[in-house]
């Protein structure tokens, strides 16, 4: 049995979507595929708020992450991290060599302004890393009050991981002055993993031509440089399934409209933290909560794992806390093409299960 997936990418993908996979092959240097990318990326303009260009990777997002950390630093990367994933950014800087400093904060809590401002008024940046939607935690961080403060120091390239929130919040890139602005396939929207997907500054391109050891198959630059003189194709065969059922899928999204889309997300979201208030509590403050998925506090020390195991007998996946909030918490996505209907079903059952009613 299919079990619908609640859990934060993975997330459920529509019927017909999935069907475009199957479209049959073209030449990945004709002119259909040209056009197949260039279409896309005239799409993902959109869904980003932006007039930078869009990159996309056969990889998961992770690729771009560690591609970005590694073509854009040159002095020195300031890794802000609210969890796992930032964490793993600030590893990937590590492991490449990348000369990198790790602000963290307390699980649960967001990136603030303030540590921002602290940090790049040292001067000694050149690249900052902000984790816009926190998957482990379920927090999402102020990313328009960051980026007011990273717009004073015009010499920092500004990258952020929106890898679980584009698709499902507005996040307006040329506004915030995002450089990079990274996502992935799987998430909010609502396709099958394998693509890394980012847009990126011309500043950020033309500071990454003077960075030595850029790498290669993550190399911006080159990507970069071979869409602008192919014709939007890429340097290596890229995943050219996904790319037919992600044109089909931004099609899906723009005719939804962003703003309904978006607005369908908070809906989501608010129901299911008051549900999350009436029979547990919230990991984060609701202030910063997640719009895409809500960590919910194990108040009532059940086993997430017995939880999850009965709801799979009946056709419902949903996620344990990640690391160390394992069966500390539990995790419910609520993003890509779900819809409130399916999230109050699937609350109906936890109440089930759990007698809860
Ligand atoms: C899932 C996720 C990633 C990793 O993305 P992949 O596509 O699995 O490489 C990075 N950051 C956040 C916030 C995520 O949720």
């Amino acid at each position: 049995m299919h079990k619908k997936l609640f859990i934060p990418g993975p997330i459920e993908v529509k019927e017909d979507v999935l069907e475009k996979m199957s479209t049959p092959m073209i030449g990945h240097r004709s002119k259909e595929a040209s056009k197949l990318q260039r279409d896309i990326s005239d799409k993902l303009k959109k869904l980003f708020y932006t007039e930078n260009e869009i990159l996309l990777s056969t990889s998961s997002g992770s690729g771009l992450m560690e591609g970005a950390v590694r073509c854009f630093t040159k002095k020195r990367a300031a890794i802000f991290s609210i969890g796992s994933f930032g964490d793993r950014w600030f590893e990937m800087a590590e492991s490449n060599g990348v000369e990198a400093d790790l602000f963290k904060s307390e699980l649960g809590s967001i990136t603030t302004p303030e540590m921002v401002e602290e940090a790049l008024s040292t001067n000694k940046y050149d690249l900052i890393t902000i984790t816009h939607n926190e998957t482990s935690t379920g927090v999402m961080n102020p990313i328009e009050e960051i980026s007011k403060v990273v717009k004073k120091y015009p010499d920092v390239i500004f990258c952020v991981d929106t890898v679980s929130s584009a698709g499902g919040a507005k996040i307006e890139v040329d506004k915030l002055s995002i450089d990079v602005c990274i996502t992935s396939s799987q998430k909010a929207l609502g396709l099958p993993p394998g693509l890394g997907i980012c847009t990126v500054s011309e500043r950020a391109i033309e500071k990454a031509r003077t960075v030595k050891n850029r790498g290669s198959y993550l190399d911006f630059v080159q990507l970069y440089d071979t869409i602008k003189k192919k014709d939007y194709q890429y340097p290596s065969t890229p995943n050219l399934s996904l790319m037919f059922a992600l044109d089909y899928q931004l099609d899906r999204i723009l005719q939804e409209g962003l703003d309904n889309r978006f607005n369908r997300h908070l809906e989501m979201a608010e129901y299911t933290r008051n549900w999350a208030k009436k029979y547990f509590d919230l990991f984060a403050e609701v202030k910063s909560a997640s719009l895409t998925l809500t960590t919910i506090k194990n108040t009532k020390n059940i086993s997430v794992k017995d939880l999850n195991a009965e709801l799979g007998k009946r056709g419902y996946a949903i996620s344990n806390g990640y690391g160390d909030l394992k069966e500390k918490t539990f995790r419910i996505a609520h993003m890509a093409d779900l819809t409130l209907e399916d999230v109050k079903e699937l609350l109906n059952v936890i109440e089930e299960i759990l007698s809860l009613k």
